[in-house]
């Protein structure tokens, strides 16, 4: 399968097949499966032979098949299904973390409080850095860590990171690189390919695509992947058949999504580059973008999120969030429908307002996750909810 490209692998990632032919694997809403014999259920037990056994332990077809497809999209020799974005982080967290964990950038909130004061009430080492302390990682990793985890692109500037970069440094102390790579699908971005040795999904946004589904991945190779497959058992943060079955049917069209996502929020992102109320725009797509040139060595297209950051105040930018019709107001990502949240009041909410002026983010910055619509009625929504005094109809 390997020099099959992206587009034919989401649709022929997994060679699945139920006895009657059918092109998708069949949900096995089965919690076990019986063996004809005891040596042949021994087989399976002690990895003699790939086979279903309980559904908690990750051994059943329907997640088979959808391992088979993430693991192929990533470029991986194999991949791991959870119940959601944050089970498959703090699996990984647990089973190739416990030497220390170095976090640096921007992450998801949820990611930041488990690294941040959870995971060391269990004696687990975690440190933070900002992306202007990156030029620390070096004398952080001296101290000892075992795993160096990042996102990007992050939330909300949509900053980057060098993969290969970090990686290089990361490997240098024997330490693992794993990659929240949520933002950019695997369409946009491949961190295997760039040295990273996990690539972590979210799949609740851009791999399930309409905001139907909560799951979690991890992609890298089949040793690593083994030591966090023990974990993912016991803690019981397997992907449930029915969602994999949904999760692998919205894959096959992952690739059309992302590239119609991308088109779309580089439309949008130069009509609000163009608008009198816009101070800023953070997208790697726009020429004058900071990170625009690592954006275009680095990532095959500049995906579907941006974040814009108005002239005037974080209750102005309220107001514009709430005068949108089609953006709706919700905290995901990734799906049909395009989403709008203000960090400050949403993701953002717990930090101080000093700590969100550290992070360089703005009470007046809206984040937008741009859907399927069509792009146009989108920019015609943003000028609507932009123009002073602004139309105040109910939203859609
Ligand atoms: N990583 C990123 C970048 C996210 O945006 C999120 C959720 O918003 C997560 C991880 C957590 O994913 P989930 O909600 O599927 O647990």
């Amino acid at each position: 399968m390997a020099s099959l490209r992206l587009a034919t692998l989401a649709i022929h990632g997994s060679s699945l097949r139920d006895a009657h032919g059918s092109p998708n694997t069949p949900i096995y809403n089965t919690t076990t499966f019986a063996f004809d014999s005891t040596a042949a259920l021994l087989d399976v037990i002690e990895g003699r032979r790939k086979g279903a056994l309980y559904t908690r332990y990750g051994q059943n077809p329907t997640l088979f098949a959808l391992e088979d497809t993430l693991a192929a999209l990533e470029g991986a020799e194999a991949a791991l299904a959870f119940a959601s974005g944050m089970a498959a982080s703090a699996a990984l967290f647990l089973a190739l973390g416990r030497g220390g964990i170095v976090c640096v950038g921007d992450a998801y909130g949820g990611t930041l409080e488990l690294l941040g004061a959870q995971l060391p009430q269990l004696g687990i080492t975690t440190r933070l850095l900002l992306r202007s302390e990156l030029d620390r990682l070096d004398a952080v990793l001296a101290e000892g860590a075992g795993l160096v985890f990042f996102e990007t692109p992050s939330n909300p500037r949509l900053e980057l990171f060098d993969i290969a970069e970090v990686a290089a440094v990361a490997h240098a102390h024997g330490a693992l690189v794993a990659v929240d790579n949520t933002f950019a699908s695997p369409v946009n971005q491949r961190p295997l390919e760039l040295g990273a040795d996990i690539a972590m999904h979210s799949a609740t946004k851009y791999l399930g695509g309409h905001s139907d589904l909560t799951a979690g991945a991890l992609m890298g190779s089949r040793a690593l992947l083994h030591q966090v497959a023990g974990w993912r058992k016991n803690l019981g943060s397997v992907l449930a058949p029915e969602t994999a079955a949904l999760l692998s049917r919205s894959l096959r069209t992952l690739p059309v999504r992302v590239q119609r996502h991308n088109a779309s929020a580089q439309f949008v992102a130069e009509a609000m580059a163009r608008h009198p109320r816009v101070a800023r725009v953070f997208y790697p797509g726009l020429a004058d973008a900071a990170d625009h040139a690592l954006a275009t060595t680095q990532m095959h297209g500049y995906g579907g999120m941006l974040s814009i950051e108005l002239h005037g105040s974080g209750a102005d930018a309220t107001r514009v969030a709430d005068r949108l019709r089609l953006f709706a107001l919700a905290p995901s990502l990734g799906g049909v429908e395009s989403l709008v949240t203000q960090p400050c009041t949403t993701s953002h909410r717990d930090l101080s307002a000093a700590e969100r002026a550290r992070r360089g983010i703005a009470d007046a910055m809206l984040r937008l996750s741009i859907g399927l619509e069509d792009p146009a009625d989108l920019v015609a929504d943003l000028e609507q909810a932009l123009r002073p005094g602004g139309a105040s109809a109910a939203r859609r």
